[in-house]
């Protein structure tokens, strides 16, 4: 599909492949088996600017959209989905400040966003409020210099290790989530803290952390958008987002297709490679064939992001939900072409396996998103136009 590409977008692509192949391959499984975070790799995306691919020209960035960044983000979980993550998050977090933040808030954070100086973070779950955002019950109260948050943010990617955070907060609870709004919060800002590091059962380089707001005082420029628009903040970014774990699915099951073709040319079972059985090849060509399909509809839903159209979410929905489920039938049956080796991790289609599940779960779990795609439905009038 790479004839549909800017040359800019080739460029950032076969960068990001040679990041992942160079710099990230030989470290994923230590990481992984640590559970540590990616800081080395974090500097090395920072050196090769590829944090300025999603940041506006005008703030230091490249200027690139949603399938810039999904290039970045599949090359990279073709490698290290938990890695990719990482790297992610940190768009999850400035999208909103990028799209609805005023000229002020963008030049304050937007700079040292794309020279990998700052990493940031989205915070909106709680842990009262999974799939059902609404029922969020963080505070900021309103001061005459500020904002005062009071609550707990749960499951934050890169919590503990950004330096910024976009944060949903109630500043009209009487109103609900319809009272919500989003603020960037610093790192070092007095009253915040981190909880409870997660134990993960994939994407273990990632940092999934607890955010904990005590009295703390965020200054009022640093309201993203206006009073109330935290709700709206939230649907925008996902509409926007979801392509992008779209393309984390894309890339861990087009790593572990090649492992499969690799391992299936190689292996000897009954005196040939056991990619010369039928029901191997057959396996192999569904995995490929589903990969594929996967990829132009994260690609597709992708343009249409770009192209401004105002109603992106059942699309990106659809990539997301598609994407997701393909990761994990994928590396499932990648696991049984490496027979019992494929269960050991010395091999590196058990990670792909574990790290596939997450893609289903964040982000709007793919129920919920099913959801979504059926009442884009039932909205239509005509259907096909
Ligand atoms: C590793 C990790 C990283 C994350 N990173 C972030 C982050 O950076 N920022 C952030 O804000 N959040 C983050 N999250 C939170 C994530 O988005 C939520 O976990 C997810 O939205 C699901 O919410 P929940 O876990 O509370 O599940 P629940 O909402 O409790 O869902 C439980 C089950 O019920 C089903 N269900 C719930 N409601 C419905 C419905 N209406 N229809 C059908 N089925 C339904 C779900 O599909 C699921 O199967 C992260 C989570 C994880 C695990």
């Amino acid at each position: 599909m790479e004839h549909f590409f800017s040359e800019q977008q080739k460029e950032i692509k076969k960068l990001a492949r040679t990041i992942a192949e160079e710099k990230i391959l030989p470290v994923r499984a230590e990481l992984d088996e640590k559970e540590e975070f990616p800081r080395e790799i974090m500097k090395v995306l920072g050196d090769t600017d590829m944090f300025r691919v999603f940041i506006p020209e005008e703030y230091e960035g490249l200027g690139g959209g949603c399938l810039d960044l999904c290039l970045v983000v599949e090359e990279l979980s073709r490698i290290c989905c938990g890695i990719a993550v990482s790297y992610a998050a940190v768009a999850l977090g400035v999208i909103p400040v990028i799209v609805y933040g005023s000229e002020e808030l963008k030049r304050k954070y937007l700079p040292d966003v794309a020279s990998g100086k700052k990493l940031a973070a989205f915070a909106v779950t709680e842990p009262t409020a999974g799939s059902d955002v609404t029922a969020i019950k963080t505070t900021a109260r309103p001061e005459n210099d500020g904002y005062v948050l009071n609550g707990t943010k749960q499951f934050i990617t890169n919590g503990g290790e950004a330096e910024l955070y976009t944060v949903i907060a109630l500043t009209n609870p009487k109103k609900g989530i319809r009272g919500a709004s989003a603020f960037v919060v610093e790192k070092d800002t007095p009253g915040f803290s981190f909880g409870r590091k997660e134990k993960k059962l994939g994407i273990r380089a990632s940092a999934t952390r607890e955010l904990v707001f005590e009295d703390c005082l965020v200054p009022e420029e640093n309201i993203i958008g206006k009073e109330g628009m935290g709700f709206i903040v939230t649907m925008n970014l996902f509409d926007n987002s979801r392509p992008g774990i779209g393309a984390q699915a894309v890339g861990l099951a087009q790593g572990a297709l090649e492992a499969s073709v690799a391992y299936a040319r190689e292996r000897i079972q009954f005196g040939h490679p056991i990619f010369s059985l039928q029901a191997v090849q057959h396996m192999l060509a569904d995995m490929a064939t589903h990969v594929e399909a996967a990829r132009a509809l994260v690609y597709a839903a992708a343009r249409t992001v770009d192209s401004g159209a105002k109603d992106v979410g059942g699309e990106s929905a659809m990539a997301k939900v598609f994407a997701s489920d393909v990761a994990m039938k994928v590396t499932t049956d990648a696991i049984q072409i490496f027979g019992g080796l494929g269960y050991m991790r010395d091999y590196p289609v058990e990670k792909m396996f574990r790290d596939a599940k997450i893609t289903q779960i964040y982000e709007g779990t793919n129920q919920v998103l099913r959801n979504a795609i059926a009442f884009e439905l039932r909205k239509k009038k005509r259907m096909w136009d």
